[in-house]
């Protein structure tokens, strides 16, 4: 795993290019000469000479921030066969103008802790591209955060966004801020400092936040109250992954874990298989891990295990989604619970890799970086037929061409988990028509969009002479939708 465990302490582990590596503390404690180096970087597929040269300077622009740079290189790197096709995308720096974000908010949060004492953290909101829509985009909060993070997230979900088809364009943003072990009141009064400045670059026709990790909807209902507190309006469609009481849409919960399934699905009805009787494994255990656990099962899966950044659990009876829900969303408590109360057919492995496990499909749905290119050889040689996505960037560059070379059918993240930011802008279409759809309505849009998604990923991959390769198909169809919109508007 490349980042194992969570905050300051934990160590982040580079693979640098010629097979050396270094362990450090914190990436923004590694050495300057090294931060251009991404993970495998053997393994990168050499770029377009002026693609290469634009990547060039925005490592230079965006210097440390190196989730930034892989994410913006595994776009870049799909590109050359879109820009030869069709030059006019390439005239007026369309690259250059979209690795850049159109507006970028940094921010102290200062409230107090239970015994009195000033915290101090920082909060970010990156808007990155408004040409198909409203910015949006998830909160993450957890202490990792930094720009480079935020950037990335920001960038990936431009084409996620422009992938589903719907009218919202990419942001996002967070904080620094750890939730682990803070009371209630504690997040709460977070929450509070943090929206006092956000809320001016909000609105529902300007900026529509979601969750990510460390918001759910108890910090979404935390963060709304106060925006509707500062504001005297109760203006609905501000943020999404509302509690269903107050203006949230049923399915939005499910959405990404559901849709990330759904995804999958398509790839294995290619290959002429389907989730029946297949083992599968699945790394988190939050939001997205839940409910992809959960659609997984429906379609007649046995998911084995999942994780926290503590260690994994392997049940071998089937993970028993009553109990994980109970652990993880009730009584939130840390994964090593399941295993002391399922009894004989669980165990719980502390800082277990759960890549090790052999399945059949593998659903990384934890963080970025959490399944390197060890881990994908694993997989495949274990017998994995297919990945999806459901975590943001999960997957480092060598354990993409690891998989792409093996024939493993790969859903990339940017297009296999778009179905939570599709749900949340069903969700911004209900509040607009003041209006709630059922579940089973609601369950069939995002099914729909999630199929055409991959129909668009697939047909793109083939019509650019890559089929199979979702990664390229995601990124030239995200890209082309943006680009077109971007170019009429003219140099905004
Ligand atoms: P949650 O906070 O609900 O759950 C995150 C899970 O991942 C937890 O089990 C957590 O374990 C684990 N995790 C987080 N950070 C690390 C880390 N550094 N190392 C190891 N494990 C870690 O978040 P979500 O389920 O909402 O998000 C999971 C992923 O899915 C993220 O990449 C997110 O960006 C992506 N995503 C989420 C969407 C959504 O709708 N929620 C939409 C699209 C993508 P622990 O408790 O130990 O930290």
């Amino acid at each position: 795993m490349l980042y194992r465990g969570a905050g300051r302490q934990a160590s982040l582990h580079i693979a640098i290019s010629g097979g050396a590596e270094y362990d450090s503390q914190d990436p923004h404690e590694a050495p300057r000469e090294r931060l251009h180096q991404l993970p495998g970087g053997d393994l990168l597929v050499a770029m377009d000479e002026r693609l290469e040269e634009a990547y060039q300077d925005i490592i230079r622009r965006n210097a440390g921030e190196i989730e930034f740079h892989q994410a913006v290189r595994e776009v870049l790197e799909s590109l050359g066969p879109v820009l030869a096709k069709r030059p006019e995308l390439a005239e007026r720096k369309i690259i250059e103008r979209i690795c850049e974000p159109e507006r970028q908010v940094i921010f102290r949060v200062v409230w107090q802790d239970d015994t009195g004492e000033v915290q101090v953290n920082r909060g970010f909101r990156v808007q990155f591209n408004s040409a198909l829509g409203p910015y949006k985009g998830g909160l993450r909060f957890h202490p990792s955060v930094y720009l480079g993070i935020i950037k990335f997230l920001g960038f990936e979900q431009i084409f996620k966004n422009a992938l589903t088809g719907l009218p919202i364009g990419g942001a996002k943003g967070g904080s620094d801020f750890d939730p682990k072990g803070r009371s209630d009141d504690e997040i709460m009064r977070f929450c509070q400092s943090f929206m006092l400045e956000l809320y001016r670059h909000l609105g529902e026709y300007r900026d529509v936040p979601a969750g990510d990790i460390g918001v759910g909807t108890r910090e979404i209902g935390w963060l709304f109250g106060q925006y509707k507190r500062i504001t005297n309006q109760y203006e609905s469609g501000v943020l999404t992954g509302k509690g269903l009481g107050w203006g949230g849409s049923l399915v939005r919960k499910e959405a990404t874990g559901y849709g990330a399934v759904y995804f999958v699905n398509e790839m294995l009805k290619v290959r002429g298989d389907s989730f029946e009787g297949k083992t599968c494994v699945v790394s988190g255990s939050g939001n997205v891990a839940i409910y992809t656990i959960e659609k997984a099962c429906q379609l007649g899966a046995r998911v084995v295990a999942c994780s926290d950044s503590d260690g994994y659990v392997y049940d071998e009876a089937g993970i028993d989604l009553d109990l994980l829900k109970q652990i993880k969303e009730v009584e939130r408590r840390r994964i090593s619970a399941y295993a002391e109360r399922r009894g004989s057919t669980a165990r719980f492995v502390p800082g277990g890799n759960v890549w090790e496990i052999p399945c059949d499909i593998a659903m990384p749905s934890a963080t970025q970086n959490e399944l390197n290119g060890r881990d994908a050889a694993k997989l495949v040689k274990n017998g994995c037929i297919a990945v999806g996505e459901g975590a943001n960037m999960p997957t480092t560059p060598d354990g993409v061409r690891i998989f792409l070379d093996a024939g493993v059918s790969f859903g990339v993240g940017k297009a296999a988990n778009a179905g939570g930011v599709a749900t949340s802008a069903l969700e911004m279409q209900q509040n607009a028509s003041r209006d709630s759809w059922t579940f089973e309505y609601t369950e069939e849009r995002l099914a729909q969009i999630m199929r055409d998604i991959h129909r668009t990923c697939y047909e793109t991959a083939k019509e650019y002479g890559a089929p199979g390769n979702y990664v390229l198909g995601a990124n030239i169809a995200g890209f082309i939708r943006v680009a077109e919109a971007m170019e009429a508007f003219g140099l905004i």
